[in-house]
């Protein structure tokens, strides 16, 4: 490649805060009804005072904390001036020189992307353009925002899209955003520039990007649009551009020239914020364990393969719910058994349960299996106690009614039939019904066993022991000449 390229990230997430950051109004993403979470502080009105939403400092801290940041004992508020009809104090409270956090990383792909910041803000109103007019909703207005900014460390647009995707993850680990793309709770903006010589290029920002899928897109784009103007000896103005995803191109918005200026000034209205050691310590002491400690323990701990400790990563409540599952396995197994019981469980988790579940959670009030009770059903299929097509049913009742495994196999007479006088029973009445099947497989169609086998299935409504029922099928044959 003649020129690498350099990309760097800054991130909004909205927080998931009960109110809003300066004011006591609800924070409700998911509102409908335009302009009801208002109060004159973040509609602006004049007289009003700011109050510092404490939830959401801390929310941010334990952010900065999860990226190993330094928190910085003394930290402020600042005023950044600009006018917008979805602002309506004029300014937007924000942080200019002193951060909440600074100087941290993220690990991808055993690479350290460095963080420059983590800081607090908060949102704008939403502005909805209609044909001749546009109406503004200020529901969002003055919602918690968090901003990260990296610095340019990404090489690729699939590391900046896997940086975007661990963050995510990170954030709902914490719990401190659902950081849904879709919604806007997460905002992604890439600066992208093209490196010739040991000096930094001219970096280019894009907007509008409303998926992980955009992030890269939009990003390997603009790799090829800016080799092809340097390629052509010219130069890649500094700008902001905007991805268009129907189009698959971005397309200049403004160029940095009018860049403004946002007269930054510490808040009057606010205090600054002083933190004690302890009071970090203590916001550090909440943090869980985060994905890359979970993907490590759940190779080591269950000896998994990596897209199956991924797939428990990503899926944090099944995750979850796995390892209470295990919990409840009998005590002093063999290490074989053990490991017989863990991979059923994590097939059946995967396949089975995802299927039903069809997008709901396990921890949602109506899933209604118990870890103990599918830990009992991994250990009855495990046993031979249940065929794997069985399996499928009793899950099913498990999963609409609650009930445990062994009550359902008995109520509805499902368990194996391993009762070798009754199968040859029932063989021998497959056997003279259908005499043409007996015919064939003696003049050596090997198609005619399968047939018979699969009658006994039928019959037996699949609870016969398919391997008790080709045995016996056999000797029964062999007899008949
Ligand atoms: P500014 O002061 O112009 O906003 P910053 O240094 O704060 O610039 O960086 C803003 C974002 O742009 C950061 O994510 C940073 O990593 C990224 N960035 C800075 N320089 C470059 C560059 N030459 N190429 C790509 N991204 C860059
Ligand atoms: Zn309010
Ligand atoms: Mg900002």
């Amino acid at each position: 490649m003649k020129y690498q390229p350099v990309i760097g990230l800054e991130i909004h997430v909205e927080l998931n805060t009960k109110s809003k950051m300066f004011c006591s109004c609800p924070n409700d993403p998911d509102e409908k009804h335009p302009n009801i979470n208002v109060c004159p502080i973040c509609l602006g009105h004049p007289g009003t005072l700011p109050v510092i939403n404490k939830e959401a400092v801390k929310k941010v801290i334990k952010t900065g904390l999860a990226l190993n940041c330094q928190i910085l004992e003394y930290s402020k508020f600042d005023r950044k001036s600009y006018f917008y009809p979805d602002l309506p104090k004029g300014y937007q409270i924000s942080q200019y020189d002193m951060p909440l956090c600074k100087d941290g990383f993220l690990l991808i792909n055993r690479k350290k992307i460095r963080i420059k910041r983590v800081h607090l803000e908060e949102d704008t109103g939403r502005l909805i353009h209609e044909k001749d007019y546009s109406l503004v909703d200020f529901n969002r207005a003055g919602i918690p925002l968090m901003e990260l900014v990296t610095k340019p460390d990404l090489k690729s647009a699939k590391e900046a899209r896997k940086f975007a995707e661990e963050f995510q993850l990170i954030l709902r680990y914490l719990n401190v955003s659902n950081a849904d793309m879709e919604k806007g709770q997460m905002r992604v903006e890439v600066n992208v520039s093209l490196q010739a010589t040991r000096k930094l290029g001219t970096k280019v920002e894009i907007k509008n990007l409303n998926s992980f899928r955009a992030v890269e897109r939009a990003i390997d784009y603009e790799i090829e649009r800016q080799t092809r103007v340097l390629d052509l000896g010219k130069k890649v103005i500094q700008e902001t551009r905007g991805w268009d995803e129907s189009r698959g191109v971005t397309l200049s918005q403004r160029e940095k020239e009018e860049a403004h200026d946002y007269r930054y000034f510490p808040e009057p209205d606010l205090p600054p914020l002083h933190f004690r050691k302890e009071e970090i310590d203590e916001i550090g002491a909440e943090i869980p364990e985060l994905p890359q400690q979970r993907r490590k323990r759940f190779k080591k701990e269950y000896k998994l393969k990596d897209l199956t400790v991924e797939f428990f990563v990503q899926n944090k409540d099944l995750g979850e719910y796995f390892e209470k599952v295990v919990s409840e396995f009998e005590p002093r197994l063999s290490p074989e058994k053990l490991s017989k019981l863990i991979k059923l469980a994590t097939n059946y988790l995967i396949t089975d349960l995802q299927g039903l579940l069809k997008g709901a959670s396990v921890s949602g009030e109506d899933f209604l299996i118990t870890p103990e009770n599918f830990a009992e059903f991994i250990t009855l299929i495990a046993d031979g106690k249940i065929s794997s097509k069985i399996a499928k049913t009793v899950l099913e009742e498990m999963f609409k009614a609650g009930a445990d495994p062994s009550h359902i196999i008995e109520e509805k007479e499902l368990s194996l039939v391993t009762d070798e006088v009754e199968i040859e029973k029932t063989i021998k009445e497959v056997i003279s019904k259908n005499q043409k099947a007996v015919l064939d497989f003696k003049k050596g169609k090997e198609n005619a066993l399968q047939f018979l086998i699969g009658q006994v299935m039928v019959v037996t409504k699949g609870r016969a022991n398919p391997q008790i029922v080709r045995k016996i099928l056999g000797r029964v044959l062999d007899k008949i000449s």
